[in-house]
């Protein structure tokens, strides 16, 4: 039997860094990747199926009450979503996969997959999140200061999460191999690898 994959869940506040970490996490090694479901509007650049499944209020809704989301939260007066057949099947295939979800949804799976390894990316401070969100110019300002609210949310919470990911000024490659390291280790766990002792004496 295939041992089961890995689920990996990074969270962190809008303009912590995170979708560049975990892309250049990804780059460095083979990891599935969830794609979410969400009620927002695609920006300019996302392709519906490949960045998000782009739903209406309705149908998101519609898939909550069928039982189809692992995990889902309302963020920004949008829903935001993990689907929960793919990422069952790649963990049963024994693949490992991260989901880039925000905290109370990375909650929820924790409660559903204990063996869930959370980790939280953190901006080094205040003022660098405020310009990194300002620095992205596609946001109106009402979003820009919803986004900020939330980010306090979010920070409050990092204390729930196994690791914590420092993103400095020009820190993702840092970031990404401090990712890469915790990986590795938790597939070091003893409980993780129940099947050596068996395959030592076969
Ligand atoms: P954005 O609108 O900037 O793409 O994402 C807003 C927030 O929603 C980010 O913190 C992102 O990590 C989070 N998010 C993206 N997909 C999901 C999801 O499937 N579930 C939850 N709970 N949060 C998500």
């Amino acid at each position: 039997m295939n041992k089961k994959g890995l689920l990996f869940i990074i969270s962190g506040p809008a303009g912590s860094g995170k979708g560049t970490i975990v892309s250049r996490v990804r780059e460095l090694a083979p990891f599935e990747f969830s794609v979410s479901a969400t009620t927002r509007n695609p920006r300019p650049g996302e392709i519906d199926g490949v960045h998000y499944h782009f739903l209406t209020k309705e149908q998101f809704e519609e898939k909550i009450h069928a039982g189809e989301m692992l995990e889902h939260a309302k963020y920004s007066s949008n829903y935001y979503g993990t689907p929960k057949a793919p990422v069952e099947k790649i963990l049963n295939e024994g693949k490992n996969i991260i989901l880039e979800i925000e905290v109370q949804g990375a909650l929820q799976v924790k409660e559903k997959m204990p063996e869930a390894v959370m980790i939280f990316i953190m901006p080094p401070n205040y003022e660098t999140l405020l310009s990194r969100i300002r620095g992205r110019g596609t946001e109106t300002e009402e979003v820009i200061q919803e986004r900020m609210k939330q980010s306090h949310f979010e920070i409050d919470h990092f204390g729930n999460y196994d690791y914590v990911v420092v993103n400095e000024t020009n820190g993702i490659e840092k970031a990404a191999e401090d990712i890469l390291s915790i990986m590795r280790v938790e597939n070091l766990r003893t409980l993780r690898n129940g099947d050596l002792a068996e395959k030592f004496y076969k």
